[in-house]
């Protein structure tokens, strides 16, 4: 039988709750615990696809097509495991299906409640993915206090008493801020939102302190006293530079030690040798090339995450640090190339929406007449070929008709039965779907084999009608979906020293341990050009 990990957060939000999570079910997978991880989102979206990457960061994409938040990427980086929809749980997926049930007559006759009726569901949710485990991690986002949380957080109270309390920890993590005056490390608000907490019904096992600077051992005696927390079960998350060190430190500080303990499991040695490794390497290294991401979200640096881990992953696979050079695409439009000068490598990456798209054209244009290392992602790789039928066919106008509906050249366009279904995110194409790749291109010498399986989150294609013509000017499709053999895939562009885009999202199913085959090319190609080769 499963183990349930709850994980809530207090006093602020953004405290690293979703690393702190998949930190936790690192180490509980390099114990040898089946493990996996849950996370709960409390709004009443329900899913994230429809959200805006400013507000919650990128939307991320599991292989079954689900749009999820961008958590379960840091948990299937950090266990290196693929997760399903259903491992995203939000007040809208839990009320659609209770509503559902109720129109069904499923209930009988009874009157429909937050108590048992919203809190029953979610706990049969947490409990069916819980069946192939030993271990379930379930973090509840937000902050304890909030209305949205609290059918949540009662569901979980009431697991701990029907599962056990030998089967159920509650980890929180809270925050102990340093003020500059006085230079001690306050415990009031922890204090406050372990009252909170406890007023719900939960009484903590562990408390994870996120602070600047270690836990001082005053702080830390502090914090157990008042919330009832055996010292050794205060555990010090300081910041780090790298999250990927956030499990190490974690480990150090004798948090799954005290958990399995707690939770009457066998006490195992974590096999984390790879995982140092890792780290280390990445410390370690010196030399950096930089890379130029040219896109609309960059003011929030977690808009791009997958995209920074990837080049994280490749960095490390490459023995060169990178260093990210963020553009608002919008920028090039009013001040140039300039803005590009001396980057070696460029990427392009996803979106939606006219703003900036003319910006991340000339990027693309730049990166091809200057022989700079270049990656195109979905909506990049349709922008590349918008820039190439332009420049290199000279079809003036060519655009995506989802820019530009009325193109004389319509170079990007929905494939015909696509039109007229225009719900938001009802046409889209999600998640993994096989990709077919060219013996002797650039493509098939990355990923060297023929047949992959990526994900995708788009609804335009490249305009089969254009394919011979931009073809016949050295352009290369060299990926092409497996299954309808109608849509390209990959595109590159040889005698150029690195030039690639793919319709899919490499960077979600690109790992620690194993980079994205096209951002490993390139982290190697922007090495080559700033170092040679
Ligand atoms: N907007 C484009 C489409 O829907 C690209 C989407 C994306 O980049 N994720 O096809």
């Amino acid at each position: 039988m499963a183990k349930f990990i709850f994980v809530t957060g207090g006093v602020v939000s953004g405290l690293g709750k979703g690393i702190t999570s998949a930190s936790l079910g690192l180490l509980m997978k390099s114990r040898g615990f089946r493990t996996t991880n849950i996370k709960i989102d409390p709004y009443l979206n329900y899913d994230a696809g429809t959200m805006n990457p400013y507000q919650h960061g990128e939307v991320f994409v599991l292989d079954d097509g689900g749009e999820v938040d961008l958590d379960l990427g840091n948990y299937e980086r950090f266990l290196d495991t693929s997760l399903t929809f259903e491992h995203n749980i939000t007040t809208g997926k839990v009320y659609s299906s209770v509503i559902e049930k109720e129109r069904r007559g499923d209930y009988l006759g009874a009157t429909v409640q937050v108590i048992p009726h919203i809190t029953n569901e979610i706990k049969e949710r947490i409990r069916r993915i819980a069946r192939d485990y030993d271990i379930v991690v379930v973090e509840i986002g937000g902050t304890v206090g909030d209305i949205e949380s609290m059918p949540f957080l009662e569901a979980a109270r009431q697991m701990q008493l029907e599962e056990g309390r030998e089967n159920v920890a509650f980890v929180h993590v809270t925050y102990v801020p340093k003020l500059k005056v006085v230079g001690e490390q306050k415990t009031k608000p922890t204090q406050h939102s372990v009252k909170e907490l406890r007023s719900l019904g939960i009484q903590p096992d562990v408390i994870i302190a996120r602070s600047e600077d270690r836990l001082e051992e005053s702080a830390r005696r502090k914090i157990s006293l008042f919330t009832n927390v055996p010292e050794e079960a205060v555990i010090s998350a300081y910041d780090v530079e790298d999250t990927y060190e956030v499990p190490l430190i974690l480990e150090k500080e004798g948090l799954a030690r005290y958990i399995t303990k707690s939770l009457g499991l066998e006490d195992r040695k974590p096999d984390l040798r790879a995982w140092r490794e890792m780290v280390e390497e990445y410390k370690r290294l010196e030399e950096t090339v930089e890379i130029a991401v040219v896109g609309k979200y960059v003011k929030l640096a977690d808009s791009y995450l997958s995209i920074k881990e990837a080049l994280k992953h490749s960095s490390v696979a490459n023995g060169v640090k990178v260093r990210i050079r963020w553009i608002e695409s919008e920028d090039v439009e009013k001040e140039g190339y300039e803005l590009l000068k001396g980057v070696d490598g460029i990427i392009v990456p996803g979106g939606f929406g006219a703003r900036g798209t003319e910006g991340k054209i000339m990027a693309v244009h730049y990166a091809r007449e200057k022989g700079i290392p270049f990656l195109g992602i979905c909506f990049g790789f349709q922008l590349t070929v918008v820039e190439f039928a332009r420049n290199v066919l000279g079809l003036e106008g060519a655009h995506s008709t989802e820019i530009d509906p009325n193109t004389p050249y319509p170079v990007v366009d929905l494939l015909p039965e696509q039109r007229g279904i225009d719900k938001l995110g009802g046409t889209m194409r999600l998640g993994a779907y096989p990709v077919r790749i060219k013996e002797g291109t650039l493509a098939r010498a990355l990923y060297g084999k023929e047949l992959i399986y990526e994900r995708h989150r788009h609804r335009w294609e490249v305009n089969p009608t254009f394919i011979e013509q931009l073809e016949n000017k050295g352009l290369v499709f060299s990926g092409i979906s497996g299954d309808d053999k109608r849509r390209m895939e990959i595109l590159e562009l040889p005698g150029h020293p690195y030039f690639i885009a793919t319709q899919y999202h490499p960077e979600l199913k690109s790992r620690p341990m194993n980079p994205a085959p096209v951002f490993r090319g390139l982290v190697k190609a922007a090495k080559e050009k700033k170092f040679g080769g």
